[in-house]
């Protein structure tokens, strides 16, 4: 079939975004909080519904000025089971990370693991809302409050997400997002903070800007993170088209689900309860026994198909060479997480995916299981 990648991203109508280029060309304003930056980063808060937010150029800054901000040092406790750049941004503020196994429903970091690995040197727990499902955040919230410790929720999954009617990035102390080119909202590349009080939003500003409070004041050793006015101006633009974006991938989430409920060894989780999600990934759990394929056959399969699926989150983040030989990395100490990332399967989901295509994606992995299925009668003859 034709070649499908696992997510294509959402561009708005090219002719629609030349207005906002012209503007700039005529400004002259190419960054450091232009007319675009400040438009977006009001409009970015009220279609999130945050009272603060910072733009960022990309997430992972975003996370490691998030550290900055409000002062993390010793150790932090998080999840192996999410992108690298997560524990990556601990590491890169010399903090040293310590693994909480994962829950087997949502595959959150599990909030009744994390006080068992809280020691005199938590300061900070960083939880991430995986594939934008929303963690236990009243209970990773209490654990908090007892120990004194700061919540960073790593939410580049989980923009739009809402609970209850409230959006999941007012949990926490701070929430990071990433507007990366595969996200569900893109600026090409981007990120930003969201936090809760004006003088936080000063000092991440500050922060992102190398420090500078004013001409000749550096008030802390800042870094450049900054958005510039093109992403700022896209993000402008895009705004109009996510919930749009956003309904076309609930349908494709829609058919995948009727198409796979039925079908042996393969579990997927359904909408939560009071959740407006925003289907960012479609993630499978193979079981090998039933379905008759291990993921990796499964995955393999689609490659030569020319169906390029991701195994997100494959290896663990606790199985990289810089992270491998902490304590906490010890899959003894991460069975759920080691167990799910062996079975984990992302299938391809985008706004323009084409139901013709998902029914072929859904095929392959049915006339893999018929094969199985067929060897295991001939086994039985025999
Ligand atoms: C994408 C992503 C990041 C990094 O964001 P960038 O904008 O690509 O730097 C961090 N954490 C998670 C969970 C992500 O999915």
């Amino acid at each position: 079939m034709e070649k499908t990648l696992l997510t294509q991203p959402y561009l708005p109508p090219l002719e629609e975004f030349y207005p906002y280029l012209e503007k700039i060309w005529k400004s002259k304003w190419l960054t450091n909080n232009g007319d675009f930056h400040k438009q977006f980063e009001k409009e970015l808060a009220e279609y999130l519904g945050v009272q603060h937010l910072s733009l960022f150029t990309n997430g992972t800054l975003a996370l490691v000025t998030a550290l900055q901000a409000l002062r993390i040092t010793g150790e932090v406790i998080t999840t192996p089971f999410s992108f690298v750049a997560t524990t990556h941004s601990l590491w890169w503020n010399g903090i040293k990370p310590v693994f909480v196994d994962i829950e087997p429903r949502t595959f959150n970091l599990d909030a009744n693991k994390i006080e068992a690995a809280i020691t005199s040197k938590t300061t900070a727990i960083m939880p991430v809302h995986v594939y934008g499902n929303p963690c236990a955040v009243d209970k990773i919230q209490e654990i908090a409050d007892t120990y004194g410790l700061k919540v960073i929720y790593d939410a580049c999954h989980a923009f739009g997400v809402t609970q209850n009617g409230g959006s999941i990035l007012n949990f926490g102390d701070l929430s990071v997002l990433s507007f990366h080119a595969t996200k569900v909202f893109n600026t090409f590349e981007g990120g930003a903070i969201i936090c809760k009080d004006e003088a936080t939003k000063k000092r991440i500003d500050y922060l992102k800007n190398f420090g500078f409070a004013g001409e000749t004041t550096v008030v802390a050793p800042g870094i450049n993170a900054k958005m510039n006015e093109f992403q700022a101006a896209l993000g402008v633009l895009q705004l109009k088209y996510v919930d749009e974006a956003i309904d076309l991938r609930k349908a494709v989430a829609e058919i995948y689900r009727n198409a796979l409920k039925n079908v042996y060894g393969i579990s997927f989780l359904d909408d939560l309860d009071g959740v407006r999600h925003n289907y960012s990934y479609f993630p499978i759990l193979i079981d090998e026994e039933l379905f008759g394929a291990s993921r990796d056959a499964v995955y393999e399969e689609y490659k030569k198909n020319n169906v390029f699926v991701r195994r997100y989150f494959y290896p663990l983040i606790s199985q990289f060479p810089a992270y491998k030989t902490l304590e906490s990395s010890h899959p003894a100490n991460l069975p759920v997480a080691e167990e799910v990332t062996k079975r984990i399967l992302c299938l391809p989901i985008y706004p323009g995916l084409e139901h013709d295509t998902i029914v072929e994606i859904v095929q392959i992995l049915l006339r893999l299981q018929l094969q199985f299925s067929e060897h295991c009668e001939i086994a039985e003859l025999i």
